[in-house]
């Protein structure tokens, strides 16, 4: 499994309609998208799937964030997916982002931050069958 990672593009994005773009450059850095689609969690299921950060001073706000608009999820394919796709959204907080990163881009704040991506294989798997079936991967 190592060669998949699991992305969201976050509600911020979508509301702006960075949704295209952000997809182009996935893309045009070599991933091929395993499985797509687009959803709205609810505060149960975004918490669910940020269950490790349930301690967080900011996981209220994550949470409320992510389940307050339309999301895309993707299952994304390439060798190294998990780190080259780290590379190229950036760094959490945008303001740190290297240029011509996805957050630095698209993304406003560190809440706010555009895009999600594993941040191991272990979690690109569990996060993959967290949004989708066998059915839905190609
Ligand atoms: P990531 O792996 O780069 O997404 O970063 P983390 O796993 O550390 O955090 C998960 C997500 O929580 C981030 O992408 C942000 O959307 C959000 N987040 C992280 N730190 C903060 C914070 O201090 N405040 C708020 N509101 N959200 C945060």
């Amino acid at each position: 499994m190592s060669n998949r990672t699991l992305t969201m593009i976050k509600p911020d994005a979508m509301k702006k309609g960075h949704a295209g773009a952000i997809l182009d450059k996935i893309i045009k850095a070599g991933f091929r998208i395993v499985a797509i689609k687009q959803l709205k969690l609810t505060t149960e299921k975004a918490g669910e799937f940020y269950d490790v950060h349930r301690a967080r001073p900011f996981f209220g706000e994550l949470v409320e964030f992510m389940s307050s608009g339309v999301i895309i999820a993707a299952i994304l394919e390439k060798e190294n997916a998990v780190p080259d796709f780290r590379k190229l959204i950036g760094a959490t907080d945008p303001a740190k982002a290297e240029e011509g990163t996805i957050r630095k881009l698209f993304a406003s704040s560190l809440g706010e931050n555009a895009i999600h991506g594993s941040d191991s294989d272990e979690n690109a798997k569990i996060e993959g069958d967290f949004f989708f079936s066998a059915l839905e991967k190609f």
